[in-house]
């Protein structure tokens, strides 16, 4: 999933700067799930626009990487000085898309696309890098997992597991895909010369688009 954090208040206060009406609209999905942009926390963030003076309604979508979902909030965002969107920046892209003429402004910090660790805690998965090689290594992903993004092995400065970048929070990617790898019985795929990583598919030709002939209406 996307995880996401909440901005600092008073970032939040200076984008609506002197917007009075202010729309606070949730996602009930990815942001919801890591307790950054779900109905909880649009009506804390309400609240707290509220008690400082402030008209806000507050909503909470399905999706907001979605057109369709914002058919019932229309009205709404026609009525107000600004939105506030608690969703990830994919979100807040689509909102100032389809409102065009609207202030909408985004009230968390997209981090990453990864997985819940646990109670309050999130890692960084996957870089969505367009080349996807987990099938050589084991389901572990060297792009995200090794500070370096090495693809042909590790750099040879893991220290009992733990990554040089730091000894003591940092895992090495590498020491994780060889365990990985041994565990399955495919020790062999280290073996595969792993051509260095087209960057060009991650970077080039922003923004990215799959176009899929055979879904066009
Ligand atoms: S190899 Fe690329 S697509 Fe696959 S998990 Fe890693 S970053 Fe994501
Ligand atoms: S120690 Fe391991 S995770 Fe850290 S940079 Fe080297 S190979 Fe990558």
């Amino acid at each position: 999933m996307i995880v996401a954090s909440q901005k600092p208040m008073d970032e939040v206060l200076g984008y609506l700067g002197g917007a009075q009406r202010v729309l606070v609209l949730g996602c009930g999905t990815c942001v919801a799930v890591c307790n950054a942009g779900g109905e909880r926390e649009v009506a804390t963030l309400a609240a707290l626009l509220r008690l400082g003076g402030r008209q806000a309604t507050e909503e909470t979508l399905e999706r907001q990487c979605d057109a369709e979902f914002f058919d019932p909030v229309r009205d709404q965002a026609a009525g107000c000085d600004a939105i506030l969107s608690l969703a990830c920046g994919v979100g807040v892209q689509m909102c100032a898309r389809l409102f065009p003429d609207k202030p909408v402004y985004p009230a968390l910090n997209t981090q990453f696309m990864g997985i819940n660790e646990g109670a309050g805690a999130w890692s960084e998965a996957c870089l969505g890098c367009g080349d996807c090689k987990l099938g050589l290594f084991g389901g572990v992903c060297p792009v995200t997992q090794c500070s370096k993004s090495l693809c042909n092995g590790p750099c040879g400065g893991s220290t009992e597991g733990m990554c040089e970048v730091d000894t003591k929070t940092i895992e090495c990617g590498w020491q994780r895909i060889y365990d990985r790898l041994q565990r399955i019985g495919r020790l062999d795929l280290l073996e595969t010369n792993v051509a260095p990583r087209d960057w060009s598919k991650t970077h080039d030709g922003r923004p990215r688009k799959i176009t899929r002939p055979d879904l066009a209406g």
